[in-house]
């Protein structure tokens, strides 16, 4: 054993042990990462690539931002977690923070993103109950096709991707499903006043970054506001930044009445995630009926502030905006001139490019897998999501230097593809 380890590579080392001990619920690329700083990654032979995942936009900020790195290293040596049985020095400044920066009353502090789509869906059926007057236990939210909220039992029955619902029902009822970027169907299915709430993602991120129509959220936001149902805007990837905006909803010029973030919040560093509301909607979460002994604590809260000082403070807005054209651009000439990219789309720096699946010549199979493969080779890492996308999504510290280097790479790539 000793001696097999000893002559193995030290990025086989790493995989066989995390194949071998680790379930086997995602797929990696074969490259192992050991060190990271803004927009780079290194691997394990001190190999460096340009991380163009950014950890699903958690990483807006950059890999160990350095302030982030401080806050983190002061906070672990004053205290790290009091669970919510009492006060804490850093909740209170923290709420308010975010309260202030997004324009809302109120905050509920969670960890993962799937949490807070979890507590967004809990206060929306209790707002159903309490406040809108539905029949118990019969209250519906509206979901859309394609969406991606998470992993848990309840967040996957509102799935219609079979990867991640498939065996494990019984499912949690209470879904009604429509097409993503129809407004009709959205229309039509807001006539039942048994429904409370419309769960969507601003841009359908895991999908494969479908971007609705230029009005969709805008009209979304004004047929439930009719309607008396929350819309409520998942933003745990397209938030913080990614889109151009701080909130991708910004650029439909509607507020939301629940946000939903998570991921960049904490840029990374530690898992923070919230739900945002107005009083007359957080008002039906009571001592006891909602919690997390993580959640809200001051580790969290310190981290979240400086994560959301550097993005105002290095207007990463503004760079992903102007970055995004530019990469698109860049992308579309590839469009152009290779028939295997169909397309690329996307907003501010979340971007997808759409690669044809075929197989060469000699039998090998060409897909967006060894696209990702070969622009690992040369440099940067992405990953494909539903076997023909690659999505393309740097840390928005990015420079337009950078970001040219990374199109020459891409390009590169593509070409090695044919
Ligand atoms: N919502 C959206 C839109 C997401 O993209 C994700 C994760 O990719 C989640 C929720 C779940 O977040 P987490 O993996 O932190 O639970």
């Amino acid at each position: 054993m000793q001696h097999s380890i000893s002559v193995q590579s030290k990025t086989q080392q790493a995989i066989e042990l995390e194949e071998r001990y680790g379930a086997h619920n995602y797929h990696p690329l074969p490259v192992v990462l050991d060190r990271g700083l803004g927009v780079f990654v290194w691997d394990v032979d001190g190999k460096r690539y340009f991380d163009f995942l950014s950890a699903y936009s958690a990483v807006n900020q950059g890999h160990c931002h350095p302030r982030l790195v401080k806050a983190m290293r002061e906070q672990a040596g004053e205290i790290t977690l009091t669970s919510r049985a009492f006060y804490n020095s850093k909740l209170g400044s923290y709420a308010e923070y975010v309260c202030k920066t997004f324009g809302y009353d109120k905050m509920l502090p969670m960890n993962t993103g799937a949490e807070a789509v979890e507590t967004a869906l809990k206060m929306a059926r209790r707002w159903g109950y309490e406040k809108k007057g539905i029949a118990k236990n019969a209250a519906k939210i509206i979901v859309c096709e394609g969406n991606f909220h998470g992993r848990t039992i309840t967040i996957i029955s509102a799935s219609t991707d079979p990867d991640s619902n498939t065996d494990f029902g019984p499912y949690t009822q209470g879904f009604v499903t429509i097409p993503y970027n129809d407004i009709a169907a959205l229309e039509k299915a807001l006539e039942d006043p048994t429904v409370c709430a419309f769960l969507v993602e601003p841009i359908q991120g895991e999908a494969g970054v479908f971007v609705p129509d230029e009005d969709y959220i805008s009209k979304a936001i004004q047929l439930c506001k009719k309607k008396n149902v929350l819309f409520m805007a998942d933003e745990v990837q397209t938030g913080i930044a990614r889109t151009g905006k701080l909130l991708c909803t910004e650029h439909s010029g509607e507020r939301p009445d629940v946000v939903i973030l998570g991921k960049a919040v904490s840029g990374g560093m530690y898992p923070v995630s919230m739900v945002l509301a107005d009083d007359a909607v957080m008002e039906v979460f009571t001592p006891g009926s909602h919690g997390s002994t993580f959640g809200g604590n001051p580790m969290a809260a310190r981290i979240a502030m400086e994560a959301l000082d550097i993005v105002k403070e290095e207007k990463l807005s503004e760079n992903a905006e102007r970055l995004g054209h530019i990469f698109r651009s860049e992308m579309q000439q590839l469009v152009e001139e290779f028939p295997y990219v169909k397309l690329v789309r996307g907003k501010g720096l979340l971007n997808a490019v759409v690669i044809e699946a075929r197989t060469a010549a000699d039998g090998t199979p060409k897909s967006a897998w060894e696209l990702c493969l070969l622009l690992r080779d040369n440099g940067l890492l992405a990953k494909p999501t539903h076997g023909d996308i690659i999505r393309f999504a740097p840390p928005l510290v990015i420079t337009e230097e950078q970001l040219m280097e990374c199109c020459r790479i891409i390009a590169l790539s593509v070409r090695q593809f044919a």
